[in-house]
């Protein structure tokens, strides 16, 4: 749905102290978890919120009902705001994330690999505003993410679903080159 700019990064307000609350309890619980482990398992999260994106994006935000409509909207129009209400975020956050996570994992490391989930999570929003609203340094990481993403919605829906990283897209063979002849013409 559109949003105002405030409901549109209201998840940055809501979603950091939760993992950080969730965090203190785990490491203040009787048996607090090695960090070395925790810090694994919260970057196994991040990597893994990297691979969600990619599946999200390809397989949800381009075929699934609704969201593939709500998705649309976006490629008509890619600088309106149109995102998740932080409500919705969370309690999707806790239903399908956090108690799968802690149901697996137990308490402490199922926070671990939710807070890693959730960080990439924000990370993608951001980057995602960025590659619309953004004019980044030539060869920086937010510049070779708005290319990537910019032949995402003006040469092919059908490559680069990745924000945050092209990794996937190479993996499963979906990478849009720069060399492609309409995106030579566009620069
Ligand atoms: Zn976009
Ligand atoms: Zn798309």
């Amino acid at each position: 749905m559109k949003m105002s700019k405030l409901g549109y990064f209201s998840e940055f307000l809501l979603f950091p102290p939760l993992v950080l609350v969730a965090t203190l309890l785990a490491f203040r619980s009787s048996q607090p978890p090695a960090p070395l482990t925790w810090t694994v398992v919260y970057g196994a999260g991040l990597v893994a919120w990297t691979l969600l994106e990619y599946v999200l994006h390809r397989v949800l935000f381009h075929h699934a009902p609704v969201l593939s409509g709500i998705h649309d909207r976006h490629h008509q129009s890619p600088q309106d705001l149109i995102g998740t209400p932080a409500w919705a975020s969370v309690v999707i956050g806790l239903v399908a994330i956090a108690s799968p996570a802690w149901v697996a994992l137990g308490f402490d490391l199922g926070t671990a690999a939710t807070g890693g989930l959730v960080t990439g999570y924000l990370w993608y929003v951001f980057v995602h505003y960025a590659t619309h609203h953004w004019q980044p340094r030539r060869d920086s990481y937010l510049y070779r993410a708005r290319l990537r993403h910019a032949r995402h919605h003006h040469l092919s829906h059908s490559g680069n679903f990745g924000v945050t990283t092209a990794l996937w897209d190479h993996v499963f063979g979906t990478a849009i080159e720069a060399s492609a002849p309409k995106f030579r013409r566009a620069k």
